[in-house]
């Protein structure tokens, strides 16, 4: 206790094409400086709950019809996407998009096009983070491994010094060993200042570094505990996070 609420969301209902309820009175809170990890089979309501906090429902038919979501205080609910992101809030949803035909330093610079100067310190800063974007700067990002392209992702989004960093599912599809790293950079990333709020279905790679684990069910929380906790109950591992 004692730290402020970077996001908080109460009792939030969200549903698509007007009639599906999908979230069906969510609450969360991110408290700053930690990592939070969101848990929860296919279908749960993660993915949409990202959504409902960076403003992109709209683009999939779905609307916020019950609850709140604030930022560091303030109610974002009817924000735009692009206000949510300039007020500090970053994120890498769905699939790691970069722009494919564009060079690694580019899809950098794209990231920084909201900022107010020190662009060439905050690639650095990015490069610092992932030496292998450094060396493959100049190369077209549509070439890069997947693991490459998730850096980058992560990266571009850094770029803009969010405060709090939304992470959708960043070790899918990806080899052990490339896990292993992204989940070293998270904690970094979280060791320089950043809160994390870290969607994943490999729970037990989430709930290593995270400092307090949500898990979904049906659109619902179903349980909200220290990380530890979660890790070290056999029948939460069991019933709840699957694999792991
Ligand atoms: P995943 O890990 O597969 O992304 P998730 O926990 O993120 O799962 P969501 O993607 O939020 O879950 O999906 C929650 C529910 O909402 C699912 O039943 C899904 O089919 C439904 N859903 C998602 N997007 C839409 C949409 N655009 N229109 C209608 N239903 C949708």
């Amino acid at each position: 206790g004692g730290g402020s609420d970077v996001l908080s969301v109460s009792n939030l209902e969200v549903v698509y094409n007007d009639v599906i309820l999908v979230l069906r009175g969510v609450s969360l809170t991110v408290e700053e400086g930690t990592i939070v990890a969101l848990l929860g089979a296919n279908g749960a309501g993660k993915t949409t709950l990202l959504r409902a906090v960076t403003g992109l429902l709209d683009v999939h038919d779905g609307a916020i019809t019950k609850g709140e979501v604030h930022f560091e205080g303030r109610p974002i609910q009817r924000w735009a996407p692009s206000r949510i992101v300039g007020a500090g809030l970053g994120q890498v949803l769905e699939g790691r998009r970069v722009f494919g035909e564009f060079s690694v330093e580019e899809n950098l610079r794209v990231g920084g096009h909201t900022r107010r100067g020190g662009l060439t310190s905050a690639i650095d800063e990015v490069y610092d983070l992932f030496p292998v974007l450094r060396e493959r700067r100049k190369q077209t990002a549509g070439y890069l491994s997947g693991g490459e392209q998730q850096m980058l992702a992560m990266g571009r989004a850094l770029i803009a010094q969010p405060r709090l960093l939304l992470l959708d599912e960043p070790s899918l599809g990806l080899a052990p060993r490339i896990v292993a790293q992204i989940k070293d950079i998270v904690v970094e990333i979280n060791r320089r200042g950043t809160t994390v709020l870290l969607v994943e279905q490999n729970a037990a790679m989430a709930l290593s570094i995270a400092h307090h684990g949500y898990v979904m069910e049906h659109g619902k929380v179903v349980m909200d505990r220290p990380a530890a906790e979660l890790l070290a109950d056999d029948d939460i591992r069991d019933f709840y996070l699957g694999r792991g």
